[in-house]
């Protein structure tokens, strides 16, 4: 069928374009409705004259047997009456019959018959006498072959055998009856011979009438047949095109008119029982899917509202990895303009694609994803998006702006690590620092050089001078120990009148240096001219006896109480000697 439809349209070049009647419904349904139509009409028209042929040709060869019997009978009565010249008459009239194109009697031989004297002379022979006049001109003619096969056929069965011929010289169409001429009692009186068969009848005839009779019928059921053809299918056409090809014109039209909303159109349920099934099939999924549209819609309008306004600027690409949206809040938050985002590509949010391509790699977001870009610190989520088969179709970033954040952070951690009156590290950051660097110095075999002070007779200072001013003899202290000591040092207020200063790196001769300049600073210190001492206790790892940095602590208090003890304002070490003996 493809190959006979693109034979078909390389004829009609124009049947194949579209809106070319092959392109159309009712135009193929016609063209092969009436194709198969007029092959069958030809396929029957020419069995039907076939057979009206063979019909007329069966009536013709029978009409022209009746003829050969008939003319064999006549002939038979002629010889009888014993009168050979006036067959030769009925031979010679009978020639001249319409239709009648070659009659002739033939011997046993095939020669034809009353043109010599060789019979007379047999007959003569066997009558005695002259019964027959001979012929003074004799004829010899060969009609049919000796060894013919319808002379030996009529010759041996007896019966008539029809040739059909053509005629050299017209083209016409012959039928030839070559029929014997039986040998009866009669006959042998003056014959003699005992063959069944005396001689033969060859009778050929015209068939032009019978053909033109044929070919008259032909073209008549040709002609009648084509009316036929014409008619039924213009009917076919006329039932197509109401039945099927209008309906779906009509729904074609319905829904190929621009629209504004296409979800909307309904088709009528019209004409046969299917197109109103396709119909209603159809209205009702438009129905469901403009519900599902509407819904959608709402979402989206949501969703747009939330994304265009969020804060958080949001990136997202399609599943070629393509940005295919980009929010205002991340043009305003990277610098760029939303073309300028779509160009560079995702990773290159941050003009650092090793940086973006690792957060899309961080699935359990073990990165903090924060990066100082565009003079903000952004924290940035990646992801994939999967659909619902679990099959990426896209990346994702929210980048938030956590610059006041992170400030506040650090503020906020520097005061949690910070004592409020003095400025230098508070008791909790120095626990924490005490047992990290103690941990280093122990891992890596280095020393560690602790000292504890406290403010001689502080109590007293406070009950003659008032709080307020101890106060501000406790920020002195505080300001004399930050301009003494290295930045790798942690000075710390430990608590109340007391305070404590890791030394890492730093041995014994160090920290007692460190530790006695401190408190020759403090003992020259004048706060609203006023003087205070301290004394100090200084330990050292390794040399404690003890593990652990609580034992380091411990043994910077038990030196700072011998200090007390041995008369306050002075730098004591710590020695294994020392106990925990109470102050004086
Ligand atoms: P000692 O020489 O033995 O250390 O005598 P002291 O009077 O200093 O005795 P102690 O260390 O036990 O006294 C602590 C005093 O420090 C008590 C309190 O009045 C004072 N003090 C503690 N914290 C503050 C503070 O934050 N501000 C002020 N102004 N005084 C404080
Ligand atoms: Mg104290
Ligand atoms: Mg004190």
């Amino acid at each position: 069928m493809i190959t006979w439809l693109s034979r078909f349209q390389r004829l009609f070049p124009f049947a194949g374009q579209p809106n070319g009647v092959m392109d159309r419904l009712g135009g193929r349904i016609l063209v092969y409705v009436g194709v198969t139509f007029i092959v069958g009409w030809l396929a029957l028209s020419a069995l039907v004259s076939r057979i009206h042929e063979h019909l007329i040709m069966s009536q013709n060869e029978r009409a022209v047997l009746l003829v050969t019997k008939s003319v064999a009978s006549g002939l038979r009565t002629i010889m009888l009456a014993g009168d050979a010249e006036i067959a030769a008459d009925f031979i010679k009239n009978l020639e001249s019959v319409a239709d009648v194109v070659d009659f002739r009697i033939l011997r046993h031989d095939g020669t034809e018959a009353f043109l010599t004297n060789d019979t007379i002379r047999i007959v003569n022979g066997r009558l005695g006498g002259d019964r027959f006049p001979l012929r003074k001109k004799e004829n010899k003619k060969q009609v049919l072959a000796k060894d013919s096969e319808a002379l030996r056929k009529v010759l041996t069965t007896g019966r008539e055998v029809p040739l059909y011929e053509q005629d050299p010289n017209k083209g016409t169409p012959l039928l030839t009856f070559v029929a014997p001429i039986p040998s009866q009692d009669e006959c042998r009186a003056c014959h003699g011979h005992t063959e069944p068969v005396r001689g033969v009848i060859k009778l050929t005839m015209s068939l032009a009438k019978a053909r033109a009779d044929v070919e008259k019928a032909r073209w008549w059921i040709f002609g009648f047949g084509t009316l036929i053809a014409a008619l039924v299918m213009t009917i076919i056409h006329l039932a197509v095109r109401r039945s099927a090809v209008t309906p779906l014109e009509r729904m074609a039209r319905i829904l190929t008119t621009p629209e504004n909303n296409t979800l909307n159109r309904i088709i009528p349920e019209e004409g046969c029982a299917e197109f109103r099934q396709v119909a209603s099939a159809f209205n009702q999924m438009t129905t469901q899917l403009s519900t599902a549209w509407d819904r959608l819609r709402g979402e989206h309008d949501k969703l747009n509202t939330i994304v265009l306004g969020s804060h958080e600027g949001i990136v997202v690409t399609d599943r070629l990895e393509q940005v295919a949206l980009v929010n205002p809040a991340a043009e305003r938050l990277l610098g760029k303009s939303s073309d300028q985002i779509r160009a560079e590509g995702f990773l290159q949010l941050f003009n650092d694609p090793d940086h973006m391509q690792a957060l899309c790699d961080d699935h359990q977001h073990e990165l903090p994803g924060l990066a100082w870009f565009n003079n903000r610190m952004l924290q940035t989520h990646a992801a994939t998006i999967f659909d619902a088969n679990g099959d990426p179709i896209g990346s994702a970033a929210m980048i938030r702006d956590v610059t006041r954040e992170k400030a506040l952070e650090d503020e906020l951690r520097k005061l949690s690590n910070t004592d409020a009156l003095t400025g230098l590290y508070n008791r909790r950051r120095f626990d924490t620092a005490l047992v990290e660097e103690y941990d280093r110095a122990k891992r890596y075999g280095l020393i560690l050089g602790v000292l504890l002070f406290d403010v001689d007779h502080f109590k007293r200072f406070n009950d003659e001078h008032g709080h307020d001013q101890g106060d501000r003899v406790l920020k002195g202290i505080a300001e004399v120990m930050r301009s003494h000591f290295r930045s790798v040092d942690y000075p710390c207020r430990y608590g109340g009148e007391e305070f404590c200063v890791i030394m890492p790196s730093t041995g014994q001769a160090g920290v007692g240096r460190s530790a006695e300049r401190l408190r020759q600073s403090i003992e020259k210190m004048v706060v609203d001219g006023l003087k205070v001492t301290v004394s100090i206790g200084v330990a050292i790892f390794p040399g404690t006896g003890k593990e652990g940095s609580a034992a380091l602590l411990k043994a910077a208090d038990l030196a700072l109480y011998t200090a007390k003890r041995q008369g306050r304002n002075q730098v004591c070490h710590f020695t294994p000697g020392l106990t925990d003996a109470p102050q004086e």
